[in-house]
């Protein structure tokens, strides 16, 4: 099958094309570099099954393909705060585009959504008929609800246009290729640990999350690509902890005399976040399989290699 990843040099995505090639399919990813990287798709740019274009998807392109995981978008707060007039451009033009591609093809069109959607959730944990605690006008809303109207761009090319469409909303996933100045809490705390620095709490770090390793994730989602359920569905581990948890976590595992700093809580962060994944063991029999401790170890020994190259 040919296949699109849009955001493929990106962290999920260059995941699921490492799946995707080593499956056999050609596969087209399409990236504008904003946090992705060459390196992370480099060992197939030889291959004659892939095809690496630079593109801005709020751009339209005419592409010709069966199926379209649509990924492109920044997911951490430092770097879709940084320029958020281009997030919302990114998730309503870039997505609006990449459906107008999938109903010109009559391509399967898989959409990443987030937990997000649900902004500050006052129903714990969150089901996918939960309509969510948004801030349309704060420092998160150029993400929230820039991916709530992906959403709604999705349903409407499905109900007017008969665009095949899958809707995953994808809770806090880490693993390697995380970008060291990404800015997600799993990252921070190892970059920090690993640099025998303090670690940086923000807030008095009670606030929950609930993290999915990468390969649990990517599973997921080509059993949603090629299920018959369309969505939306929660894809993330249910697994919760504080992040005062995690950071103690990491500590154990690569330095117990690292520091805490605690910093302050940045404007509308989330309390708590668990999916009820009810729906993906279901539709999907799927769960994650990697628990916390042994997805932190791979994440770590990646992160070693890299911030020891720097050294
Ligand atoms: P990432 O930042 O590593 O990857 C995003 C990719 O999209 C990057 O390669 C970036 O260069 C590319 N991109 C951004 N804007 C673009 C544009 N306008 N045109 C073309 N390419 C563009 O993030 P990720 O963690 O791999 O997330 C991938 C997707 O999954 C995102 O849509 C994100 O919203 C969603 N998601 C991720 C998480 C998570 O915890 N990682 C949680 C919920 C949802
Ligand atoms: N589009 C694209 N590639 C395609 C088909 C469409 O980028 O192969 C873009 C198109 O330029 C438009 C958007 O997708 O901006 C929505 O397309 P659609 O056909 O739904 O709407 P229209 O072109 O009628 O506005
Ligand atoms: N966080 C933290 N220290 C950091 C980075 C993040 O305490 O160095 C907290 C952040 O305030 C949030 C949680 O960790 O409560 C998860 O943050 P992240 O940016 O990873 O994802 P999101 O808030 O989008 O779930």
């Amino acid at each position: 099958m040919r296949i699109l990843v849009t955001g493929g040099a990106g962290f999920i995505g260059s995941h699921l094309i490492d799946r995707l090639m080593n499956d056999g399919h050609e596969v087209i990813c399409l990236d504008n570099f904003y946090t992705g990287h060459k390196r992370n798709i480099a060992k197939w740019l030889d291959n004659h099954n892939f095809e690496l274009i630079r593109h801005d998807i709020t751009e339209p392109i005419r592409l010709e393909v069966e199926q379209i995981y649509h990924l492109a978008c920044p997911a951490s707060p430092v770097h879709y705060q940084y320029n958020p007039v281009k997030t919302v451009k990114t998730n309503v033009m870039g997505t609006l585009n990449m459906l107008g591609l999938a109903k010109r093809v009559k391509a399967r069109f898989l959409l990443a959504s987030t937990s997000e959607v649900y902004g500050d959730p006052d129903v714990h944990p969150q089901y996918e008929e939960y309509r969510g605690n948004v801030n349309p006008i704060g420092l998160r809303s150029c993400y929230d609800e820039g991916k709530r109207i992906a959403e709604t761009l999705a349903f409407d090319y499905y109900r007017q246009n008969k665009v095949d469409i899958r809707v995953a909303r994808i809770f806090n996933t880490y693993g390697p290729r995380m970008l060291e100045n990404d800015g997600r809490v799993v990252s921070n705390f190892i970059v920090q640990s690993l640099q025998g620095i303090p670690l940086t709490v923000y807030g008095e770090g009670t606030q929950t999350r609930s993290f999915c390793y990468v390969s649990d994730l990517v599973e997921g989602l080509m059993r949603l690509m090629n299920g018959e359920y369309i969505g939306p569905i929660n894809l993330g581990n249910p697994e919760e902890y504080t992040i005062l948890e995690l950071a103690q976590a990491v500590q154990n595992l690569v330095n117990p005399e690292s520091k805490i700093q605690f910093e302050p809580l940045p404007s509308d962060d989330p309390r708590r976040r668990r999916p009820d994944i009810t729906k993906a063991k279901t539709w999907l029999n799927w769960e994650p399989t990697i628990p916390l401790t042994a997805g932190l170890k791979l994440t770590i020994e990646d992160f070693r290699a890299r911030v020891n190259s720097q050294n």
